[in-house]
């Protein structure tokens, strides 16, 4: 059967959606499902992300319990793990309606999101954890991808939700499999930055035209993401955050978030990450005076 489209999922399934977290991503994501047609309660502490909201066709809430009340699913886009325990605890929780679909969509730590969603599931919901791939562009132009995880019927039940946000819903696994996914992938995508900017230095310090250096290696066993989509030089490879002083992108202090998130779980697993652990340390410094610049920036660093 071909894909369901964004439209037809719109057209079968008007929702109520209480949206909590309007921020940068959070804002053009509650945008995107008010476009394909659901109605979207807003909530956020700050009146500025609320009155953006309201612009793009959500009604504003000032309380988080309300904005739940009557609704079909309640998507969350908050800043940490301890924000989203205290919002689901304090007012998503025995608040929202039994048969409502809870998706939290931040970028927390896995024990957390396990944590919350046993809450959520022993008080008779169904909740996955949705963290995303793709930043600010990707969430205004719902182009986000979502790894997923929960239950197969919590998983069924999000995915209409999340269609209406992204590219790509995958199910990724059991409750927190989803931010598991995340900070591997992060953490794979730091050291291979960082193994990028390395080589393209050294290239250049050997006196190889640095051009010359990613036309072989984009080509040969050194291609990878980092290299090939999204090259850390200025005016070499494709078009990138380089090119823009790297000002746009994804920033080096969510990156470190992220490889802080991924070094704790991999501490709680046991599992060895020593390119890991060097990958957070160099960006904990890299972050001190440049956490705005995009993580590829580190390249400055070296
Ligand atoms: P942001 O700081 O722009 O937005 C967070 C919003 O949450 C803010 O508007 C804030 O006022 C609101 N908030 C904080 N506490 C709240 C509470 N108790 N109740 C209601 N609202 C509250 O952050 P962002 O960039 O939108 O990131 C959100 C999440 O998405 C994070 O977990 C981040 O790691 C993840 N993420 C971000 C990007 C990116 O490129 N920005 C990419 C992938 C994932």
């Amino acid at each position: 059967m071909p894909p369901v489209t964004r439209k037809e999922y719109a057209e079968r399934e008007n929702m109520k959606i209480a949206f909590i977290g309007l921020g940068n991503m959070g804002g053009g994501m509650a945008a995107n499902l008010v476009k394909a047609g659901h109605a979207v309660n807003a909530f956020d502490l700050s009146e500025g992300a609320l009155a953006t909201a309201k612009d793009n066709g959500c009604t504003p809430f000032t309380d988080a319990s309300e904005a739940v009340q009557d609704v079909d699913a309640v998507v969350s886009m908050l800043p940490n793990g301890g924000i989203v325990k205290s919002v689901y605890e304090g007012n998503v929780i025995g608040k929202a309606p039994a048969g409502a679909v809870l998706l939290d969509c931040s970028t927390i730590d896995v024990a957390t999101a396990k944590e919350v969603i046993a809450q959520a599931e022993a008080a008779g919901y169904d909740m996955v954890d949705a963290p995303v791939s793709g930043g600010i562009a990707a969430a205004n132009g719902g182009t986000l991808t979502f790894m997923v995880g929960g239950t197969e019927k919590a998983f069924a039940r999000a995915e209409e939700v999340l269609q209406a946000m992204g590219k790509a819903v995958i199910h990724a696994g059991d409750a927190g499999a989803g931010q598991t996914a995340k900070i591997c992938n992060n953490m794979l995508l730091a050291i291979s930055m960082i193994g990028t900017a390395e080589a393209m230095k050294m290239a250049e310090k050997l006196g190889l035209d640095p051009q010359k250096f990613y036309e072989i290696s984009s080509q040969s066993s050194g291609y990878c993401w980092s290299l090939n989509a999204y090259t850390p030089l200025p005016g070499v490879g494709v078009e990138s955050p380089a090119d823009k002083d790297y000002q746009s992108g994804f920033a080096t202090g969510l990156m470190l978030k992220d490889l802080k998130l991924a070094m704790e779980a991999a501490e709680t697993a046991d599992a060895s990450t020593p390119l890991g652990r060097h990958a957070k340390e160099l960006y904990e410094q890299f972050a001190e005076d440049n956490a705005g610049l995009d993580f590829s920036a580190i390249i400055k660093s070296l």
